[in-house]
């Protein structure tokens, strides 16, 4: 027997095999520890030409015909690619909800890729499958959904896609004994209507057109002034609606806006769709991780009774992208995604009682990412995941408390979770100035890589947002960024007063 081809490309038994990849991995982590310890700013402050221009320098062709040296390749990586991306490990990088991801979770990646196990039939994952039905179970157990079932997802994305998909379906089959799957959509779903706040996520209208129902039919509801779904303006909509003749059928609640945090009255909406036969969907992509915590949980009061419950991992629960899930009160509701293949999970399967888990799936070849999951809470544990989650209201706390306290600033809200909006504001800066100044402050921040933090418009005006994931950052950290703001504007004003 002849040595096989290609061994050491490819981790197996074989010496060569596993000495490729123990110096592979080890140079590896030794080139991301040195950029890691190296990069202190938030941000390179590249250009879009300027980065293409340096990998053009660096690499040559970007892509190779012989091969080169692994340490080669790696050290341009670190030299065009990590130097200019955003350091999601510094904690004044606080833009977005993008986490800084768990250790525990970076070693299950390791794993999880080097297994590369498909989620879709328990034939090419096994164990894995096992897994992630645990963690599913267990994200059950948390919400109360004791009937529940759910399915890892790529994000809340796919998740809210899913949830109004599964909607769609019922209200069909409810309302009209219609099979959507099977003949399209009904020729009166023109009628049919969602409801959600007016600062739920955009993925809301973009499931609608996705799935053939049209942004037409999100109707969004006014906000009170703590930026959560107004009762009163919900209870009036869906009487006018149904006077028009229309159909409302789906109430998609926000745990977690994107821009402030906040959290729709859940149990009001839970019952008012009950009342109004509605399928129930929260999206709490980015609050759902509150549920670990003493203090916050019962903020999310209501979500167990949610049809259909959107979570996402890789923000507030520190998992690497990407990660999430969606869960649904009754285990059965999946069967209306369920198509069986042949080849993957034959009826018989479920016969003999083996889970295929493409039946509640939208995608078919699947990541393991439970694992990460699954090891993040086996080595960190609830109780600490919960301590990180506290202290990053309790930043948010502080920052929000500072700025208030601040001349400079006007603080929009009190933080219901970790998200702060806010603006540099004086009352003899015109708008077009006040406009000038805030994103003078956020591009400054960005360029100069002090700081990353994000616009938004309100009713239609520049504001700022931080959102504190990262559970590292100190008082410090917080003062020096708003110390940074301060001075960044006063530059800015300087300039308007001798210009005008
Ligand atoms: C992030 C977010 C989404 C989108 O989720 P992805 O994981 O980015 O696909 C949806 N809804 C809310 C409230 C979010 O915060």
């Amino acid at each position: 027997m002849g040595q096989r081809p290609f061994q050491r490309w490819f981790l197996s038994a074989e010496p060569s095999s596993t000495q490729y990849y123990q110096d592979t991995m080890y140079q590896t982590v030794q080139m991301l520890l040195q950029h890691v310890t190296r990069e202190t700013k938030s941000f390179s402050g590249t250009t879009p030409m300027q980065a293409e221009e340096r990998l053009r320098t660096l690499f040559g062709e970007s892509v190779s015909k012989n091969g080169k040296e692994l340490h080669e390749v790696l050290q341009n990586v670190r030299n065009g690619v990590m130097e200019h991306t955003f350091q999601i490990h510094n904690p004044v990088t606080m833009a977005h909800l993008q986490c800084p991801p768990l250790v525990p979770s970076l070693a299950a990646e390791v794993v999880l890729t080097a297994l590369n196990q498909s989620m879709d039939s328990w034939d090419q994952s096994g164990a894995a499958t096992t897994i992630e039905q645990q963690m599913v179970r267990w994200l059950c157990e948390i919400y109360h959904m004791d009937e529940g079932d759910g399915i890892f997802t790529t994000g809340g994305t796919q998740s809210n896609y899913m949830g109004v998909l599964l909607a769609r379906e019922a209200v069909s089959k409810k309302r009209w004994g219609w099979d959507v799957k099977q003949k399209g959509l009904h020729p009166n779903s023109s009628s049919l209507r969602i409801l959600c706040s007016a600062e739920a996520h955009f993925t809301c209208q973009q499931s609608a057109a996705e799935l053939g129902l049209g942004e037409q039919a999100v109707v969004p509801i006014p906000t009170d002034d703590t930026y959560k779904m107004s009762i009163p303006h919900l209870e009036k909509t869906i009487q006018s609606l149904k006077e028009e003749g229309l159909i409302p059928f789906l109430l998609f609640g926000t745990a977690g806006t994107t821009d402030f945090g906040s959290i729709d009255p859940l149990e009001e909406m839970a019952s008012i769709a009950s009342e109004h036969d509605m399928w129930y969907h929260v999206d709490a992509a980015y609050g759902g991780a509150l549920q670990l915590s003493k203090q916050h949980g019962s903020k999310l009061k209501g979500v167990e009774q949610a049809d259909s419950l959107t979570v996402d991992f890789h923000k507030m629960f520190y998992q690497p992208i990407s990660c999430g899930a969606f869960l649904v009160k009754q285990a059965n509701s999946f069967h209306y995604l369920t198509h069986h293949a042949d080849y993957l999970n034959p009826e018989q399967d479920e016969e003999d009682g083996i889970p295929n888990l493409v039946q509640k799936s939208v995608m078919t070849t699947r990541r393991f990412d439970a694992l990460k999951l699954f090891m993040s809470l086996q080595v960190v544990g609830t109780e600490t995941l919960a301590s990180m989650i506290n202290s990053t209201l309790i930043n948010a706390q502080y920052i929000a408390s500072q700025l208030e306290q601040e001349e400079a600033f006007q603080l929009i809200h009190e933080p219901e979770i970790n998200a702060v909006v806010f603006r540099l504001y004086q009352e003899n800066w015109s708008e077009e100035q006040t406009e000038s100044i805030n994103l003078a402050v956020r591009n400054e921040l960005l360029n100069s890589g002090k700081a990353i933090i994000a616009r938004t418009r309100i009713n239609g005006k520049v504001h700022l947002k931080v959102t504190i994931l990262n559970p590292t950052i100190t008082t410090k950290d917080i003062e020096e960024v708003i110390e940074a703001m301060k001075i960044i504007a006063g530059q800015e004003a300087g300039k308007w007063s001798k210009t005008n």
